[in-house]
């Protein structure tokens, strides 16, 4: 059988998690921690950096920090995971869904910029499949206003938008460290706080709303409630993992591109075919290889692609269902139409990925996808 991921071990993991069993401190920001984040900032440039249990936290503190409050607009993709929306819902925002581009399940900077209102407080952006978004548009049409710009980077970790690290260009940028991501502890997650008029208010909502950052620096002689704020680290165990991870992300990414390169290689003639329609990927997406995807003509050509694929063992999946089209959003807001994430939702496939697939696994699953085209 053929996975659609097999989370990737360097091996170095058993030998940092043992050190942290001898040592006998567990809790966050210990050395560990230290590290990833000192790794972060002389990697990527993200002088200003938080580790978090996942990504859903990170984009919960961006937006504490954005300090949203109910009736607050945020824009963001439809065609997304839940948490790009629910970290902004549960401080009571009201969520304006903009649509994919035609041909790049990125947001659609055309329209992005007709919702923009008054109310707008923050513009939500993901970049798919560690794919830049087209950040010229957008931070042309975000000049001169007053609203933040999040990326949601969670597939992103070693992807750039021209030579600029994802996550580097908004106010704010959120990694994911699941096991599904390129780089991984199980679950894990990173807040890059770009706009330095936050540094301050992110180390204190980080630690439980304390101060407990500026008295570990001798800045202060003892600790106290200063902020709201949240239980937002995870343990030395995962941040002891996440380093090994870290230390081997240039081969994690190399190996990726290179397979991802090969898938691309052999289905060159039915990209030429036109039978199904690929990405656009523009010169300015330097990308990390997260996924390799393509669109069916129609959902029904999809899923029994999946299908046929599942037959000859080899697990192919279908992405989001476009959250405003979800049962939760639309039974509380108006009916919108969104046509390209809802086609990217009906007709997106993506093919199996990970650092250990062999190149005759890869040749097997493009091997299928001929034999499905003949049938
Ligand atoms: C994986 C993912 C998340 C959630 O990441 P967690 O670390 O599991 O919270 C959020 N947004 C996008 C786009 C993702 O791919």
């Amino acid at each position: 059988m053929i996975p659609f991921n097999k989370p990737f071990l360097t091996g170095k993991e058993k030998v940092y998690l043992n050190e942290v069993l001898e040592a006998g401190k567990f809790s966050g920001n210990g050395p560990f921690a230290q590290k990833c984040s000192a790794f972060f900032r002389d990697h990527f440039g993200f002088t200003d950096n938080y580790l978090t249990t996942s990504c859903t936290d990170a984009l919960e503190m961006s937006a504490l920090l954005c300090n949203i409050q109910p009736g607050d607009e945020v824009i963001l993709p439809s065609y997304t995971f839940v948490s790009t929306a629910n970290a902004f819902l549960l401080r009571g925002a009201n969520l304006v869904f903009a649509d994919s581009n035609p041909t790049h399940p990125n947001i659609s900077a055309a329209h992005l910029s007709t919702l923009i209102t008054p109310k707008t407080k923050a513009v939500v952006i993901v970049h798919y499949a560690g794919m830049a978004c087209d950040m010229e548009a957008i931070q042309n049409i975000l000049a001169g206003k007053n609203i933040f710009l999040i990326e949601d980077a969670a597939q992103g970790v070693d992807s750039y938008y021209n030579s600029q690290p994802l996550g580097s260009l908004g106010d704010f940028g959120a990694f994911s460290f699941h096991e599904t991501k390129n780089i991984q502890c199980g679950e894990g997650g990173l807040l890059a706080v770009n706009n330095k008029k936050f540094s301050e208010r992110a180390a204190v909502i980080w630690e439980k709303g304390t101060d407990r950052a500026a008295f570990l620096q001798g800045k202060v002689s003892e600790y106290g409630w200063k902020d709201i704020g949240s239980s937002f680290y995870p343990s030395e165990l995962n941040a002891a993992f996440l380093f090994a991870q870290l230390e081997a992300y240039k081969n994690i990414t190399t190996k990726r591109i290179s397979d991802w390169s090969y898938y691309d290689t052999l289905l060159k003639n039915i990209k030429d075919s036109g039978t199904f329609s690929f990405p656009v990927i523009e010169s300015y997406m330097h990308h990390n290889a997260h996924h390799y995807f393509f669109s069916c003509s129609n959902k029904k050509q999809r899923d029994a692609l999946i299908m046929f694929l599942q037959e000859k063992e080899i697990r192919a999946t279908f992405h989001y269902l476009p959250l405003h089209q979800s049962e939760y959003f639309s039974q509380q807001q108006q009916q919108i139409t969104l046509p390209n994430a809802e086609r990217f939702g009906d007709t997106l496939i993506r093919l199996p990925l990970f650092n250990s697939i062999t190149k005759t696994e890869i040749e097997k699953t493009v091997s299928a996808i001929h034999d499905f085209i003949r049938e």
